[in-house]
């Protein structure tokens, strides 16, 4: 196996607990290495700090694996898969559809697995997990005999880490959440099929839509909007500018018995944002989820900017009394940030708002706190006061 040492100095980040390496912060890299295979890391004096993957191309070059000296393997993450659901079934988090194991925060840097009904779904976000996807589709194997595995890249990842981007074993799954049943395509669409890192939200916002008018900006599937309609929401607008996912959104709302109560648009939701309150639509329930305004730190302010727009727009299609669940699924926007944006947002459209809550992603996926990118979905629940 390759030592890969690094530059005096650069061994902070990992002695503080986060697990990457930056690829301007290798001073050599000792004996034969291969791109994606496992590295031992060493600091400038050549003391052992771990073991991790290491692939030349992307700026983060290895991310640790572990801090052991020991093989990184098949029953490396069979241990590593069966620890991730030991802590789901401690803390009653296994669902229907449930998150199985979230990257860093479980210890396996670079992948993803949900879990859909029998179905299992590998992402890969680096090389290294890519060429480990063997050994990972055996340790799921051991895990859950029975159910189908699939395969769904992230072509933005598997373009930075050069790998070539696969979607094996697509199928459909019927899934449970709540009150709901939602019918997922493994392998199309976005994430591995749901947005799961929403789940507890979707429950916290639909225990206030009774009674209301809903609007579901960036819908997706609908989720949100079908959650606050079984629990009691009189009617709901649902927003988005896919019509893929319209479409799997019209399905969810006829599934669950709901599509009479809905009615869904297709658009740019800045424009229908407006457009609503041109014609002075007002709603007692406003969802705006959208998709991450900024993947690069350079790019927050205009990301910040896009986030008070929506934010003021759509605290201004609220009714008196009205309430607003507001999220930023941008790591780079923490949620402090967020806070002062949406404050910015009150304060522009002259509203004043309670905070009723203050929300994060599910808690299958977990948050290290050495580990600050773990931590990417925030939101606020503000209702007017
Ligand atoms: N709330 C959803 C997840 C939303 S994901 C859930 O709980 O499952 C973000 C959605 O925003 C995607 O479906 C994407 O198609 C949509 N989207 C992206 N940009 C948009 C825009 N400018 N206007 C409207 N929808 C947009």
């Amino acid at each position: 196996m390759a030592t890969l040492v690094l530059k005096p100095g650069s061994d902070r980040r990992l002695r503080s607990g986060h697990p990457w390496v930056y690829r301007t912060e290798i001073a050599d890299l000792k004996g034969d290495w291969s791109a994606g295979e496992a590295v031992s890391v060493v600091d400038a004096h050549g003391h052992f700090l771990g073991r991790g993957f290491y692939n030349p191309r992307p700026a983060i070059a290895c991310r640790l694996l572990t801090r052991r000296d020991e093989p990184v393997d098949g029953a490396f993450f069979l241990r590593r898969l069966r620890a991730a659901l030991g802590y789901r079934q401690a803390a009653s988090l296994i669902a229907e559809a449930y998150r199985l194991c979230w990257s860093e925060a479980d210890g396996l840097p670079g992948l993803v697995v949900d879990r859909y009904g029998p179905a299992s779904v590998i992402q890969p976000l680096t090389l290294g997990m890519e060429r480990a996807l063997p050994w990972i589709t055996e340790a799921l194997g051991r895990l859950f005999p029975r159910g189908p595995i699939c395969r769904v890249d992230d072509p933005t990842a598997a373009r930075i880490e050069g790998f070539e981007p696969r979607r094996e074993g697509g199928m459909e799954v019927m899934v449970v959440e709540g009150e709901c049943r939602f019918t997922v395509s493994l392998g199309a669409g976005q994430k591995t099929g749901l947005y799961l890192d929403q789940r507890d939200n979707r429950r916290i916002v639909a225990a206030l839509a009774p009674g209301r008018r809903v609007l579901d900006a960036f819908c997706y599937m609908g989720a949100f909007a079908c959650q606050a309609l079984k629990a009691g929401a009189g009617e709901a607008l649902l927003l988005d500018s896919s019509a893929e996912a319209l479409a799997g959104a019209r399905r969810n709302l006829a599934l669950n018995g709901l599509e009479a109560r809905a009615e869904l648009r297709q658009g740019n939701a800045f424009d229908e944002l407006r457009a609503l309150e041109s014609r002075r639509q007002r709603f007692g329930l406003v969802v705006l989820d959208p998709p991450p305004f900024t993947r690069r730190k350079e790019a927050v302010e205009a990301a910040a900017r896009g986030y008070k727009e929506i934010n003021l727009r759509g605290l201004r299609l609220l009714e008196p009394g009205g309430v607003l669940a507001t999220f930023s699924c941008s790591h780079h926007v923490p949620p402090a940030l967020f806070e002062d944006i949406c404050r910015e947002a009150a304060g522009d459209a002259g509203i004043a708002v309670r905070v009723l809550g203050r929300l994060g992603q599910s808690r299958d996926h977990p948050v290290l706190l050495t580990v600050p990118e773990s931590r990417y979905l925030t939101g606020l629940v503000l209702e007017i006061v």
